[in-house]
């Protein structure tokens, strides 16, 4: 039996595809930067990362450009045989181009709901702010998303988090954002141990009280912390491709997350930014089983960890469950 597959850990803007990328880029009239190809970015370093995905803003720019790259990476990851997909999203990069908050959460609502009608694939959105300089970074904004949720419920919009630059500035400081998430109702996840170290991720488990750690990939070279996320069972979002990619771990086979899942830490999967680091969600769950020896059950652990973290309702969880049984 093919093992079904989930995606917990995807950034809508970076879920592009080249095609769809060059054709909103033409229609806009935006030059595409040298070495883009049919496989998406050429990876060079995190400063030209950073620009390239400046640019992502600029090509997407309206409520229906971010549904049609909902629609499509919902569409290409059903025909691998992906049963879920959560979607990061990012409100403050729908107001740089002037997008309202409920116009974007219904835009991509709406293509999640074309998605399932047409390919049985279910999906939800993680809200995020992001942690860089200028106005639309920051606590402050992080706690105007949070507001927005709580003003504009959408059935699909179940969890906030934060991502963007780990090493920017203090965890702690995003507190009393995710304290109002959580008291929405709200599953919590944070961007952590991305190269500053473990106490990123014992700032996300102990200040912000996060439900699911996003990465976490510093910590899971350490035996003590490892020890801890199994026994609470804490959930990680493991993205192996990308922390090649950016160095945090110098190959693949040399990814702490290997071990660690063998000694049972809960996890799920995720691409983070396709368009970047040329991979699917397919590759992951190969790459997964290639470097760990773990067998198609225990595969359809992670997926099953996916479908039951919160992000879906729990009417869409059983029904995701029901496809993972057969
Ligand atoms: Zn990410």
């Amino acid at each position: 039996m093919v093992t079904p597959l989930a995606d917990l850990h995807v950034h809508l803007e970076a879920a592009i595809s080249a095609e769809l990328l060059v054709q909103l880029a033409a229609h806009g009239d935006i030059a595409l930067p040298a070495g883009f190809g049919p496989e998406g970015f050429t990876w060079r370093d995190l400063g030209t990362f950073i620009e390239d995905y400046e640019l992502l803003g600029q090509v997407i720019k309206t409520a229906d450009d971010y549904g049609a790259v909902a629609l499509d990476y919902l569409s290409r990851a059903a025909a691998l045989g992906s049963i879920y997909v959560d979607f990061i999203l990012s409100p403050a990069h729908g107001w740089m181009n002037g997008i309202r908050y409920g116009d974007l959460v219904n835009a991509v609502g709406a293509a999640v709901d074309e998605a399932r009608a047409a390919h049985g694939i279910l999906g939800s959105l993680s809200l995020t702010a992001v942690r860089a300089p200028g106005a639309f970074f920051g606590p402050e904004i992080a706690r105007r998303i949070v507001a927005e949720a709580v003003a504009r419920p959408h059935r699909l919009v179940r969890g906030f988090g934060i991502a963007g630059d780990t090493g920017f500035d203090d965890l702690a400081s995003y507190a009393p954002a995710f304290q109002a998430a959580r008291a929405a109702g709200l599953v919590t996840r944070a961007h952590c141990g991305e190269g500053e170290g473990v106490k990123g991720v014992i700032a996300a488990l102990d200040v912000l009280r996060v439900d699911i750690l996003d990465h976490a990939t510093d910590a899971l070279a350490d035996p003590v912390v490892v020890k801890r996320l199994v026994s609470e069972q804490r959930l990680v979002t493991v993205c192996p491709m990308a922390h090649v990619f950016v160095g945090v771990v110098p190959t693949l086979a040399a990814h702490p997350a290997w071990p660690a899942l063998r000694a049972g830490l809960k996890a799920a999967f995720g691409t983070d930014d396709p368009i970047f680091f040329r991979v699917d969600i397919a590759e992951t769950y190969g790459q997964v089983a290639a470097h760990t020896g773990l067998q198609p059950a225990a595969l359809a652990s992670f997926t099953r960890n996916a479908l039951t973290s919160g992000l879906l309702d729990e009417k869409d969880a059983a029904a995701g469950l029901c496809v993972l049984k057969f």
